[in-house]
């Protein structure tokens, strides 16, 4: 490697094992990141780039907030560290009476965990908790949905549908799981915003009932959109008629919200853009603005108090938590990111800019290379046509577009797009003129 800028350049690239990364394709030609302010990034070339994917969809209120580093600052000055067992820290109340706010419906109670993956066990085990309180130990199954992503535990990888981990991995899945498919159907190509056909699938959670006994099933695991597998909207009355399904047996419906929550979707969290409240919802990503990790699970009244009352006073009630369940740095981080919520109406800025950035992100479909757009709210999906093996063209189109100067995600063949709040419309512009220019430079490169 190059000897120019030292000081953001490592010596050895060997001892770090990325993760989702091609290791050796990085190592002989890596992308480094030296800084971040707003919505620009700065690359160890010293060239700027646009970040199209609010970094993998944690910065929606940009890079650098000054009020976030000196909250965290601050709290580091004061307490560093409490032990969230057994005791705890004024910061954590306060925080989750905030999100109580706007979580909808009962979601009144958080757990705090440590990410998105760490949330959705927490999920899967208040799933569990719950129906033992209630005297219902048989309920021990759960439903995911094909080509959704719920993080990388074992619990996370046995509901998603995620074939690459699934297949990887498939000694090790939790038992009991059986999934729903996913929503995208061929009608629903280049459509923007919810497909009106499809809603029917949410009947294979009727027949998995049929099949295995709704009264044995705990709960139903679904992202109200599924984000990291390109922005599959759920159709028209899809998600409502999940809803009704599960209350017809008994099964609680828990969204992950960790991609959705906190204004992706234009309304605070996609159970309020479509209007279907769930049982437990997880957060994560945007909670701290990405700077601390952190996750949230909402659960309703209903789950909490059925298993405090389950348990003899004195008794620990949930055998579950984390050395770093709602710590002060994170919980500082968090606080300050809801006073920006207000203060910037951040969740109505979503929503106002939405159907510009939507307009723009279709206008990418007469790329030769594009196969499909989807889109909704400030995300959207662009499916590059296959190249030789599944993967590789997103990651060369991934590489052209780097080159042009906008930085985002790849899963697999599928583009991520998800800019951040803050963007005014020229940046949503550059985005769009740059990602043109990516594109088209790497169909360039194919034919060559
Ligand atoms: N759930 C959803 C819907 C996600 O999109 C992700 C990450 O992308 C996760 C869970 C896992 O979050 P984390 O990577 O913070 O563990």
């Amino acid at each position: 490697m190059s000897s120019e800028n030292r000081t953001s350049v490592p010596n050895s690239l060997n001892e770090h094992w990325m993760p989702f990364t091609s290791n050796k394709d990085f190592k002989a030609n890596p992308r480094l990141i030296t800084a971040a302010k707003g919505v620009y990034l700065t690359t160890h070339h010293g060239k700027t780039q646009i970040d199209a994917s609010s970094g993998l969809f944690c910065n929606p209120l940009g890079h650098g907030r000054r009020e976030i580093t000196e909250a965290v600052t601050k709290q580091l000055e004061v307490l560093d560290y409490a032990q969230p067992f057994q005791q705890g820290f004024g910061g954590s109340f306060e925080l989750a009476t905030r999100i109580a706010k706007h979580t909808p419906g009962d979601l009144n109670k958080m757990f705090y965990t440590i990410c998105g993956s760490t949330a959705v066990e927490t999920a899967l085990k208040i799933a569990i908790a719950y129906h033992r309180a209630k005297g219902h130990g048989e309920r021990y199954r759960f439903v995911g949905r094909e080509r959704g992503y719920h993080g990388m535990n074992i619990g996370c990888i046995s509901v998603g549908g995620m074939v690459n981990n699934v297949k990887a991995f498939a000694s090790v899945l939790m038992p009991g799981v059986q999934h729903i498919r996913h929503t995208h159907l061929p009608e629903h190509k280049f459509v923007s915003g919810q497909p009106e056909t499809g809603d029917y699938l949410a009947n294979d959670l009727e027949s998995i009932c049929a099949n295995f006994g709704g009264e044995n099933i705990a709960a139903c695991i679904v992202e109200p959109i599924a984000g990291s597998t390109g922005t599959l909207v759920p159709p028209k009355g899809y998600l409502q008629k999940l809803r009704d399904i599960c209350d017809a047996h008994g099964i609680l419906l828990i969204f992950d919200e960790v991609i959705t929550g906190w204004g992706r979707t234009g309304s605070k969290f996609g159970a309020d853009e479509f209007g279907v409240t769930p049982d437990i919802m997880t957060m994560a990503k945007a909670t701290t603005n990405g700077v601390v990790p952190m996750g949230v699970v909402a659960c309703n009244d209903f789950i909490y108090d059925a298993v405090m009352d389950a348990s003899p006073k004195g008794a620990v009630e949930l055998f579950h938590g984390y050395t770093y369940s709602g710590i002060p740095v994170a919980v500082a981080a968090a606080l300050a990111v809801q006073d920006i919520f207000e203060k910037d109406d951040i969740f109505n800025r979503a929503k106002n800019l939405a159907p510009y950035f939507q307009k723009g992100l279709f206008s990418l479909q007469d790329l030769e290379s594009v196969d499909n757009i989807r889109g909704y709210g400030m995300m959207g999906g662009i499916d590059m046509k296959l190249n030789t093996k599944p993967g590789k063209a997103g990651l060369e189109c991934f590489k052209a577009c780097y080159e042009a100067g906008v930085n985002f995600k790849a899963t697999g063949d599928c583009l991520i797009i998800a800019p951040q709040f803050i963007c005014e419309e020229k940046h949503i512009d550059e985005i769009i003129d740059k990602l043109r220019t990516g594109i088209t430079n790497y169909q360039k490169n194919q034919k060559n």
